[in-house]
């Protein structure tokens, strides 16, 4: 009996990308940026605006440049100096590059088996082209949910809801997929099943047990 999962819902970063701390704390150290120091900064930053900056950043309600200019803010108070904001996201996006293990089992569901894929990420308006046509994302994807356009982030459950309603599908046809734990607490809460990823080997053998139990 085929499986009454009819598409897989993907996360992009940290899922089609190498892992994002890594590069995170990367770009930091080329900086001299102690990851503590830009904790407390982004602390203070949140506290003193009510909501994490990089919400509404992802929502698409501050600019990169906002953003970029609150987190420099935050980090000089914290460290005494002006830190070089500007490049943040060119040194950031060199540092990933793309999960090929995760992509070619993607394809292979979709080519091979049938499945239709969703990709739903919490991204920057301004970083579209650093990703979207480099991962080659519309070869792959039939439809993309993109926070920053949508005005809505994960895990709000207006944006599972969104995702489902132009997939055209009930929430149990769908199995999400997502390296954030609280993104997929959201997905199960819409009905969908997850599966949070931690390495492709993993994500995969955790998959292909949705897709049987969905028989
Ligand atoms: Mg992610």
């Amino acid at each position: 009996m085929a499986s009454r999962i009819e598409a897989i819902v993907c996360d992009f970063g940290g899922v089609l990308t190498t892992p994002l701390f890594n590069a995170f704390a990367h770009v930091q150290e080329e900086q001299g940026i102690p990851l503590e120091s830009l904790g407390k900064a982004m602390w203070a930053a949140t506290q003193a605006r009510g909501e994490n900056p990089l919400f509404p950043l992802e929502r698409g309600e501050l600019s990169e440049d906002e953003f970029l200019a609150i987190v420099g803010e935050a980090l000089l108070g914290e460290v005494g100096r002006p830190v070089e904001m500007a490049g943040f996201a060119d040194r950031y996006w060199a540092q990933l590059s793309p999960n090929d293990e995760m992509i070619s089992y993607l394809r292979s569901l979709r080519d091979d088996r049938g499945l239709r894929l969703a990709l739903l990420t919490n991204n920057v308006v301004e970083w579209e082209p650093r990703w979207r046509p480099v991962w080659d994302i519309d070869s792959m994807f039939e439809l993309v949910v993109d926070s920053g356009f949508v005005g809505m982030r994960k895990p709000e459950p207006e944006i599972y809801e969104l995702t489902l309603s132009r997939l055209g599908l009930p929430a149990k046809a769908c199995v999400f997929v997502d390296d954030l734990e609280l993104n997929c607490v959201a997905a199960r809460e819409a009905g969908m099943a997850a599966v949070q990823f931690v390495d492709a080997a993993q994500a995969i053998t955790e998959i292909e047990a949705a897709l049987s139990e969905g028989r």
